[in-house]
């Protein structure tokens, strides 16, 4: 308590009131911290490294100028939706949201299931924002964990599914932080005793070449969800699920009416529309974490695990004082140690250009 402008009275303070009234899941939370790294070669975050081209920015300026910003968006993202069906591979038959990156679809649908007592399910370790969403939203969160070399446990998947009877199952495919891409089979295997839905999370989809899209009709309870973060268009903030109608008519009672800004509805489609200059970024990182796993393969003490992603997940002798030496280099990576007792020692490497890559195995060769 602190006083008020009342003589001598005692008013409550915010934090005394924050503390009588938050949530206390929320109060013992801690809320995201994004790492800040002014002139370093950024490699915490799975970004796209490479800026547009000088005539696709033009392209983009050009629509980014025409944009009424005085007038609400589109509600209903046509154009946007219509870029992404013509741009990929989304079944005609299937129902598509968009939403503010998928972090915003994570928790439509997670809101959208979370009954009272029900609960969400995923591999463990997996992509943090499923839990966290789960405690947004008040479900109860099983976390199945993953084998010491990060292979899904089916069974222990599918014994935790007949135990808890999850709403909602989560699956990176493939999965973050650790890059590996579960059997088809088993995933297949998990969606198919699931009594609720499975959300196939494909945000790595153009580094994996692996999808559940083409399979959506197959599965009356899955969602493929995606985003176009990790192919360029990060700053952009777009993510989409695709499921049948049934499924995306209930999501979209959550969604916020104009969730995605006119200037994003502008420029996607522009983007979208640069299949050659995508897939070529693609393919160019594809080969480039080839090259970079086998490097830091070849280093003393270091192992590394197999990635579909477009990042390296690396167990090194001290994650920690590599992960200072390489910030004295100039280099921002992601240490896991201490994240989930599987990633001792992990560090996450997203793969840049070519030169940046360069930069890291330089300055990890240095390290005595
Ligand atoms: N899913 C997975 C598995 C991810 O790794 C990420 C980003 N790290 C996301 C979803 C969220 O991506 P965004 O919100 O940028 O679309």
């Amino acid at each position: 308590m602190s006083a008020g402008s009342d003589a001598g009275a005692l008013l409550p303070t915010a934090a005394d009131y924050a503390a009588a009234t938050v949530r206390p899941e929320v109060r013992a939370l801690t809320a995201y911290a994004v790492a800040k790294a002014p002139g370093m070669i950024k490699l915490d975050a799975m970004e796209n490294p490479f800026p547009l081209p000088e005539p696709v920015r033009a392209k983009v300026a050009a629509a980014a100028a025409a944009v009424p910003v005085n007038r609400y968006p589109d509600g209903a993202a046509d154009g946007v939706k219509a870029a992404l069906r013509a741009a990929l591979d989304i079944p005609a038959a299937a129902g598509l949201i968009v939403g503010n990156g998928s972090d915003e679809l994570i928790q439509i649908v997670t809101s959208t299931l979370a009954r009272p007592g029900a609960a969400m399910l995923a591999p463990d370790p997996s992509f943090v924002m499923y839990r966290m969403n789960a405690i947004y939203a008040g479900m109860r969160f099983v976390g199945v964990p993953l084998q010491a070399d990060f292979a899904l446990d089916v069974d222990a998947m599918l014994a935790a599914i007949a135990r808890e009877r999850p709403a909602l199952v989560f699956v990176a495919y493939p999965n973050n932080p650790t890059g590996n891409l579960f059997a088809a089979d088993d995933v297949a295997r998990i969606i198919r005793a699931a009594p609720g839905l499975v959300v196939v999370d494909e945000a790595y989809h153009a580094f994996a070449q692996a999808s559940f899209m083409p399979r959506l009709g197959e599965f009356a309870n899955l969602c493929v969800l995606r985003t176009v973060s990790k192919i360029g268009m990060a700053g952009l903030r777009l993510g989409y699920a695709a499921a049948a109608p049934a499924w995306i008519d209930e999501f979209e009672k959550l969604r916020q009416p104009y969730n995605l800004n006119a200037l994003t509805q502008a420029v996607a489609p522009v983007l979208l529309d640069e299949r050659a200059l995508l897939d070529g970024q693609a393919a160019l990182l594809r080969a480039e974490r080839e090259r970079v796993a086998a490097a830091l393969a070849g280093l003393p003490g270091v192992t590394v695990f197999a990635t579909r992603t477009n990042f390296v997940l690396a167990r090194v002798p001290d994650a920690r004082r590599w992960f200072e030496m390489l910030c004295r280099a100039g280099i921002l990576v992601k240490n896991l140690h201490g994240a989930h007792p599987l990633l001792d020692n992990c560090l996450r490497i997203t793969v840049g250009a070519p030169a940046e890559n360069d930069a890291v195995l330089a300055a990890l060769r240095r390290e005595p």
